[in-house]
């Protein structure tokens, strides 16, 4: 699965991984995530998000 990394603060979404911290379980693709989810180091959306 694809990873995407926050363009604010380099943070790398790995869907291998999920977002525990958010209650995002491993296996959930960038795109499953909700329109909420916010990246858990500096809170930056979803848009700001790039696939790597
Ligand atoms: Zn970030």
């Amino acid at each position: 699965m694809e990873k995407w990394k926050c363009s604010i603060c380099g943070y790398v979404y790995d869907p291998a991984q999920g977002d525990p911290t958010s209650g995002i379980p491993a296996g959930t693709p960038f795109e499953k995530l909700p329109d909420d989810w916010s990246c858990p180091i500096c809170g930056a959306s979803k848009d700001n998000f790039e696939r790597i």
